[in-house]
């Protein structure tokens, strides 16, 4: 890309600037410098991607057989796979994460969420009930599965365009027209699913991306905007009250997944150096960016200082980078704004007393990426669980470990938190994994493993992690309705 690139918004078909003139920067989190300047939807291009997304429910799309629809989401899919090149830079220059990683999680998860649920739509059923009436002759009672209607799509920066497709995948196979709002941070494979859109004949109006920031921006007009029928959102626990209080306006329906501060328990008697591979990418991948990512480890007394020792000995081996270098272990954290965040808890955690086990600044980098948002991979020990450093979702790659002595107490301490989203357990007694699972108050509680993804299961939070389930059927909970039909005989 060059410096004079405009990321546009997508209405209607056609790539467009916002009629007010106002763009944003998109800057490079490895380097700083400029990728691209973005276009930023006011309220006009809000309320024409919404008429257009309504217009489309009314065209063609709206009288779409099934099996045509999933043609064209297997069209998409295949498409994004023919285009796997193009996806995969614009992520990496977004995000700066390892070329790696995006290669084998964010573009074939991309494609796939497409065809997952073509297939789920393909294979659904609903209910059937046939009741006695008091004549003898009876009734029959159906449902049939209708789409939402008008899905505003709002997303976070981590994992752009896997997210970003886990909700339109869905939503799109169910039949809806969304308008999707992507991350202000990385606003470029959003834009690139508009070429694919257009490539594979879905019609005008399906797909519709604007881009901007939340308050006073497009995220807020597009959440409050009364053509909207439904509001799926990934991102903080904070945005999710806000984006809860617009759409109460018109009581759209909402699914939420949110913010979390996710716990690893780690038992003595585990395979240990797959519990310290396993707690590693929790804490660090995706530079510990990653909703499901663990930044509380309780370990069983007995090897918690060898455990210790094992984590620090895995993230000083990490080699921060750029993102298409092999030897690179950890990219940089999305932006400065988020670099200054997770420094403040940095110092937070050395003012509260804690003991820095390893990291805790910014790492050395060589002149040509100096001006990134670079941070070390940080561990702690130490700290009560008072503590913010406890207490308060992060999003780093860093984590503070805590030595338990009993099966109750680290049910205690992984469940004494407002957010429940993941846990990851390490044990070699199945008996007790199967004992304390259910009793962790989370969406998805891994034992021996750590963000496993079977696509068909439910996915979702507990308590203020989020509202709803989506993956397989429990995806058309929210993007569809289901009408019942009761035919007297
Ligand atoms: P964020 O809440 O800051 O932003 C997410 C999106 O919401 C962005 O597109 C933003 O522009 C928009 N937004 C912000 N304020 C808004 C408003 N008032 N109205 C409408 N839209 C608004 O989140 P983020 O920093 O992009 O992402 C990180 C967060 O996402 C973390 O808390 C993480 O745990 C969470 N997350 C959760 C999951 C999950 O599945 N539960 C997955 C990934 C990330």
């Amino acid at each position: 890309m060059t410096m004079t690139t405009q990321t546009l918004n997508f209405i209607n078909g056609d790539f467009l600037p916002a009629r007010s003139g106002k763009i944003f920067e998109n800057r490079s989190p490895v380097d700083g410098r400029l990728l691209a300047m973005v276009a930023e939807a006011g309220e006009p291009e809000v309320d024409a991607a919404v008429r257009a997304a309504r217009a489309a429910l009314a065209g063609p799309w709206g009288r779409m057989a099934i099996a045509e629809r999933v043609d064209l989401l297997y069209a998409v899919a295949n498409e994004i796979n023919r285009r796997f090149e193009d996806f995969l830079s614009a992520e990496v220059a977004d995000t700066g994460k390892p070329a790696s990683l995006a290669r084998h999680l964010d573009i074939p998860r991309g494609a796939a969420n497409f065809k997952i649920f073509a297939d789920v739509v393909k294979n659904v059923p609903t209910e059937f009930f046939e009741m006695s009436t008091p004549d003898g002759k009876g009734a029959i009672n159906y449902a049939v599965r209708v789409p939402k209607g008008v899905v505003a799509v709002v997303c976070p920066w981590n994992l752009p365009l896997l997210l970003m497709t886990w909700k339109v995948g869905p939503a799109l196979a169910c039949g809806n027209a969304v308008v999707v709002k992507p991350s202000e941070e990385t606003p470029s494979t959003a834009t690139l699913l508009g070429e694919v859109m257009n490539a594979v004949g879905v019609p005008k109006g399906v797909y519709n991306v604007v881009h901007g920031f939340g308050p006073g921006s497009a995220g807020e007009f597009l959440t409050r905007h009364p053509g909207i029928d439904a509001v799926t959102f990934t991102g903080e626990t904070r945005t999710g009250m806000a984006i809860m209080k617009a759409a109460a306006e018109g009581v759209k329906a909402v699914s939420f997944e949110l913010g979390g501060k996710n716990a690893g328990i780690v038992f003595a008697d585990c395979d240990f150096d797959a519990a310290v591979d396993g707690i590693g990418r929790a804490v660090f991948a995706n530079c510990g960016q990653v909703c499901l990512g663990t930044e509380r480890v309780y370990v069983e007394r007995p090897i918690f200082d060898k455990f210790v020792a094992a984590l620090k000995l895995k993230a000083e081996a990490m080699k921060p980078g750029r993102p298409e270098d092999p030897a690179t272990g950890i990219g940089p954290l999305i932006s400065r704004e988020h670099q200054n965040k997770v420094l403040s808890y940095y110092r937070k955690a050395a003012e509260e007393g804690a003991t820095v086990v390893t990291g805790g600044g910014v790492p050395n980098m060589e002149a040509g990426v100096a001006g990134g948002s670079w941070i070390q991979p940080t561990l702690w020990t130490g700290l009560p669980e008072t503590s913010v450093i406890v207490r308060e979702e992060i999003f780093g790659p860093c984590a503070h470990l805590r030595a338990f002595d009993s099966e109750d107490e680290a049910v205690g301490l992984a469940n004494d938190t407002p957010y429940g989203l993941a846990t990851t357990i390490w044990t070699g007694n199945l008996s007790r994994a199967h004992r304390i699972a259910p009793k962790i108050e989370v969406g998805i509680c891994w034992v021996n493993s750590w963000f496993l993804r079977d696509l068909r299961t439910p996915f979702g939070g507990s308590k203020q992690s989020g509202i709803g389930r989506e993956g397989g059927v429990h995806s058309l909970e929210f993007y569809t309705e289901l009408r019942n039909v009761c035919i007297k005989l």
